[in-house]
């Protein structure tokens, strides 16, 4: 069989990485084992010492952990991977693994809650110092950097309101100082935004969410160059435990090879729910990547390949319209998962941005009538009369 270097990434997602066993499976094993054996105690100190091929040990690798771990490498266009229990995992992995104290990081201050949370409280009590910036805005990044700068952080589109940095633009203002530029590419998927051809050194995902697709598991996964990988995440990794079942790595692979699918369709159906509230008597506000009045469009279409699953509305009526329009809903559940096959709505400002000030709410455009949709597998036409429906009834 070829290294399928030259597949395209529908390819790469149902075979790349395989490794089948002597046994001939035709779906990927699931070595759920801790441990390997050695046929003789030279053996394991020669693969101790890393002068034989072979598996140690499942905190530090894994066959079904590898193959996933391979097939990611493979659709981003990564050297190498390490995949992880969760997606914070993997954020706290790539950021944590980056710095020492008196460093400074620079991150977009629109980030996944437990994200800002790193960078805002972690990092800080471990004496690296962390600027909070607009990420839309190039001269806040420029403004944000300091003479010990190493890190920049991103997420694009963000979370909930689907805001887009110009990844070309910050990876080279990173380049320009000798920082690194990780980015977390959930929103976007591996389908839609290749941050690393972009120009950003690192790239985090939690796999949790459309990778997975169904709502089965958690995982992450930080994909980079092999040197970096090596020099900075490989024993945090290994002497941390950061790893990712066996179990859930097999699950990623399913997933894997159907994402395409999935995000084509969820996306299609996305862009006409977008099209269909845009201007709806009863919503103020609505924000989708892949519209024409997205506020940054322009970049959209730079660095994306289509719109996203995602849609940021804010209903009329406040808080209570939020609420009466989410109760109102048959179709889609209130939840605060997305990527999922089910689509699933969620109230930032109540769950999962609950921590931050009122202002800090304001500031990233979280409003009190701001809801998140995300689209799933169903039929467009019921969801868009569940939403009409529940929106007349909120109304
Ligand atoms: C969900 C999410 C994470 C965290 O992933 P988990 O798998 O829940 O740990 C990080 N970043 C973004 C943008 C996310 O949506």
């Amino acid at each position: 069989m070829t290294n399928g270097a030259n597949w395209k990434p529908q390819t790469k997602l149902v075979h790349g990485g395989t490794l089948r066993s002597g046994f001939g499976e035709t779906s990927e094993a699931i070595y759920l084992t801790q441990g390997f054996v050695y046929d003789t105690a030279e053996a394991a100190e020669a693969r101790f010492k890393g002068e034989a091929e072979g598996f140690i040990y499942s905190r530090y690798a894994n066959p079904t952990v590898d193959m996933f771990e391979k097939r990611m490498c493979a659709l981003e266009g990564a050297e190498d991977a390490r995949a992880t229990a969760s997606g914070m995992a993997a954020v706290a992995m790539a950021l944590l693994c980056s710095v020492k104290a008196g460093d400074h990081v620079v991150a977009a201050r629109a980030l996944f809650g437990s994200c800002r949370w790193i960078i805002e409280k972690q990092m800080p009590a471990y004496g690296v110092e962390s600027t909070l910036v607009d990420g839309t805005d190039l001269s806040a990044w420029e403004k944000g950097i300091r003479p010990n700068t190493k890190l920049f952080f991103l997420e694009s589109p963000t979370n909930p309101t689907l805001e887009v940095a110009d990844i070309a633009a910050v990876a080279k203002l990173a380049d320009s100082i000798g920082a690194r530029l990780v980015v977390d590419n959930v929103f976007a998927t591996p389908m839609q935004q290749k941050p690393l051809e972009l120009g950003a050194h690192v790239v985090v995902y939690s796999a949790t969410k459309h990778i997975d697709g169904q709502g089965r598991c958690l995982g992450g996964i930080v994909l980079s160059d092999k040197e970096w990988i090596e020099k900075n995440l490989h024993d945090y990794f290994r002497h941390t435990g950061p790893s990712l079942s066996p179990f859930n790595a097999w699950t990623l692979l399913k997933g894997l090879e159907t994402l395409p699918l999935r995000v084509r369709q969820q996306t299609e159906s996305a862009g006409r729910i977008a099209d269909f509230l845009a201007g709806h008597t009863h919503v103020e506000r609505l924000i989708y990547p892949g519209r024409a009045d997205h506020p940054q469009a322009d970049i959209v279409k730079k660095q994306m390949k289509g719109g996203s699953t995602l849609l940021c509305i804010d209903v009329k009526g406040g808080k209570q319209g939020a609420f009466a329009f989410q109760n109102a809903l048959e179709i889609i559940r209130i939840s605060n998962n997305l990527g999922d096959a089910k689509s699933l709505i969620t109230h930032p400002a109540t769950t999962t941005h609950k921590n931050l000030t009122e202002e800090a709410r304001a500031e990233l455009g979280i409003n009190p009538g701001t809801v998140r949709l995300s689209v799933g597998l169903e039929d467009v036409d019921d969801l868009m009369t569940d939403i009409d429906r529940a929106l007349s009834r909120a109304a």
